[in-house]
């Protein structure tokens, strides 16, 4: 086991992580960098981005990250390929531990883990997990093309994806658990005009089945009432679009988070309750979750631990 000492210890590699990254290695503080289990967060998973400025032509997710991440490293930003899997912020220098088991000492700790797709928490999504399971229709759409498709939720993400999906697929069913949907107008109706996309109000999914991918889902509509049905749909991809988790398990024993999960910072600094420990990007915010935000709020945390350092003279 090694023990390294840190001033600035950045935990997440999305627009947050990478964003901190650039801003406190060029402040001379030498950060390192914990990329964790999805290097470049969750915009590696998506084909073009194109609402972040200075891209007028649009950006693939995975070229804009991996840019990010090269002038982080421009500046001197420590990145190593690991996870932090267990922190100590009962007292500073914080101690974070990777999964190698090796130990950081922390001055300050910036967390930019970021957030993590739903599932339903059936065993068949397990099973099917890349043989017709996705979370996400941008990343894996092109596989079916001209084949049918469901999307589960009701929310503008559902209704971004099975639009998206509607392109490229001969239909797309929408399976929505209340009799209405949740997304905003606009999104509404542009589903409601998409021709090719049937929306499955109040029905719930149960289990999916196929011998080598799926091949159908088993729905329950107006479940748990006297008039319960079952109904079979032959799909061959399952795209869940139910909402995201904030990827902060491992901090719950010290820092204050909503009901969600969401680390609450405050604002409009990005320190939490714990001095010294700073929180930026989705696992921060539950309302706005773009990668503009984020990598303002890196930006911001990178800066806040750089005058966290000066009042306690440790510069
Ligand atoms: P939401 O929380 O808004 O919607 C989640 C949807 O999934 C709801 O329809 C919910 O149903 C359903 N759901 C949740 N859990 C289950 C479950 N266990 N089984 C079945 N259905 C379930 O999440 P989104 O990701 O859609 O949106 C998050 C935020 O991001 C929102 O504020 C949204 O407006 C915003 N956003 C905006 C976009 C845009 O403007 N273009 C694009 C994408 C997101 P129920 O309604 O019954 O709870």
């Amino acid at each position: 086991m090694e023990e390294t000492k840190t001033k600035v210890l950045i935990i997440g590699s999305g627009p947050a992580g990478c964003t901190a990254g650039i801003y406190a290695s060029r402040a001379n503080l030498k950060p390192i960098l914990f990329e964790g289990e999805q290097p470049g967060g969750q915009l590696t998973q998506t084909t073009d981005i194109e609402n972040f400025p200075g891209y007028p032509n649009g950006v693939q997710g995975m070229q804009m990250m991996n840019e990010l991440r090269d002038q982080a490293v421009r500046f001197g930003t420590d990145i190593k390929s690991r996870s932090i899997v267990k922190v100590d912020f009962s007292k500073r220098p914080f101690r974070c531990e990777d999964d190698h088991g090796d130990v950081y000492m922390a001055e300050t700790v910036i967390i930019s883990t970021g957030a993590s797709a739903k599932y339903l928490g059936l065993a068949d999504e397990t099973k099917y997990q890349g043989l017709g399971v996705s979370a996400c229709a941008t990343c894996d759409g092109f596989f079916y093309r001209n084949r049918n498709v469901a999307v589960v939720g009701g929310g503008d993400t559902a209704c971004e994806e099975a639009l998206y999906l509607s392109t490229l697929a001969k239909k797309v069913y929408m399976i929505v658990r209340k009799d209405y949907l949740r997304a905003s107008n606009v999104m509404q109706k542009r589903v409601m005009e998409r021709e090719n996309i049937e929306i499955l109000f109040r029905c719930n999914t149960v289990g999916l089945f196929g011998e080598d991918g799926v091949e159908g889902a088993k729905l329950v509509r107006d479940k748990g009432t006297d008039h319960e049905e079952l109904l079979d749909i032959a799909i061959d991809g399952f795209f869940l679009a139910i909402g995201h988790k904030p990827n902060t398990d491992i901090f719950k024993e010290y820092l204050e988070m909503d009901e969600l999960g969401y680390i609450k910072t405050n604002e409009p600094h990005t320190s939490t309750n714990v001095e010294g420990v700073f929180a930026a990007g989705d696992c921060a915010d539950p309302i706005y979750r773009q990668a503009i935000t984020s990598a303002g709020t890196g930006c911001r945390a990178a800066l806040d631990a750089e005058h966290f350092l000066m009042d306690h003279n440790e510069l």
